[in-house]
């Protein structure tokens, strides 16, 4: 009969499957709900230089989900991705760390701090691309200079000549460019010369052991050589250490993010950490 077919079924039909792809959908669902409400917000991380003075910050997404309450970008970003929703996210998040920006720029203190946002490839491939970022540039009011976009390796591997005319014509217009999770990717050395980046960013797998791995240590120290060689600017991402801060500091990184100058925190939390190093 087809109930007992149904059963036959059901035997062969890896049930960690079907939860795992209904789980995907239901979260997918959710975003697609949070997008239209206000399950999102930006969390901002704190940059700063060798004097351990707040330069900037890095804009990272947080969801509540209604349902499931917070939920890290680790699991839904990737969610995000893979349904395309990362465009309109993605649209949402430089939006609104922009007006942040703005907002910043016309209060003493606060108003030479920059932002770095996050851009998935998904993203950046989108054929109004540039156009979105010019129109929330002028918007928001923000100065492109204070912007900076956190791209990945993959951006510059796959579509070489779409990245560079993209990456040319937001240069043009004043925006900064920083290379995420710099060393996990495949960069050949050649497109860091070709394409306008501003900044390397340490990944922090390199400074987790950079004390105790030698081979941290030295993969370290040539993006710290090659930042150098090329004229571009460095930070590392991770620093969680008083230690580590000083070997980054010594090898010639001169500028960090991490746990040990300050989690991901909400605007107004950011806020007093820059306007508490004047007083
Ligand atoms: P990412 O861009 O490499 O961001 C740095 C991540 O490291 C953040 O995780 C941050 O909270 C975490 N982190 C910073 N300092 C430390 C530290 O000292 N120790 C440890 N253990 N972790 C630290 P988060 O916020 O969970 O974000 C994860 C990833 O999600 C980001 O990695 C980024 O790839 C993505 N993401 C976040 N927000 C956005 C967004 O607005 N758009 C896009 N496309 N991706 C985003
Ligand atoms: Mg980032
Ligand atoms: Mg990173
Ligand atoms: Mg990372």
């Amino acid at each position: 009969s087809a109930k007992k077919d149904g059963r036959n079924t059901m035997r062969f039909f890896d049930p960690g499957m079907a939860s795992d792809v209904s789980h995907r959908l239901a979260l997918e669902e959710e975003i697609r709900t949070s997008l239209g409400t206000s399950g999102f917000s930006m969390h901002y991380q704190p940059q700063v230089d060798v004097q351990g003075r707040i330069t900037g910050a890095e804009a990272l997404l947080r969801w509540n989900s209604p349902k499931r309450g917070a939920i890290g970008p680790s699991v839904f970003i990737p969610i995000a991705e893979a349904s395309g929703l990362i465009v309109p996210l993605g649209r949402w998040a430089l939006h609104t760390a922009c007006a942040q920006l703005a907002c910043w720029k016309s209060q003493p203190g606060l108003r030479d701090l920059t932002v770095s946002v996050n851009v998935s490839i998904r993203q950046f491939r989108e054929r109004s691309f540039v156009q979105d970022v010019v129109d929330t540039v002028s918007d928001t009011g923000v100065s492109p200079s204070k912007l900076k976009l956190e791209l990945t390796e993959t951006v510059l591997i796959d579509d070489v000549d779409d990245t560079i005319e993209k990456m040319r014509q937001l240069k043009e217009l004043g925006v900064n460019f920083s290379l995420d999770d710099f060393g996990t990717g495949y960069s050949s050395l050649s497109y860091l010369k070709r394409l306008p980046i501003n900044q390397l960013k340490i990944d922090r797998s390199f400074v987790r052991d950079i004390l105790t791995n030698p081979n941290d240590a030295s993969i370290a120290r040539s993006i710290v050589a090659l930042s150098q060689a090329l004229g571009l600017g460095i930070i590392a991402e991770g620093v969680e250490t008083e230690e580590q801060r000083n070997f980054l500091a010594e090898i010639g990184c001169s500028f960090y993010q991490g746990y040990l100058f300050g989690r991901p925190m909400e605007a107004a939390s950011f806020e007093r950490s820059v306007r508490a190093q004047d007083d």
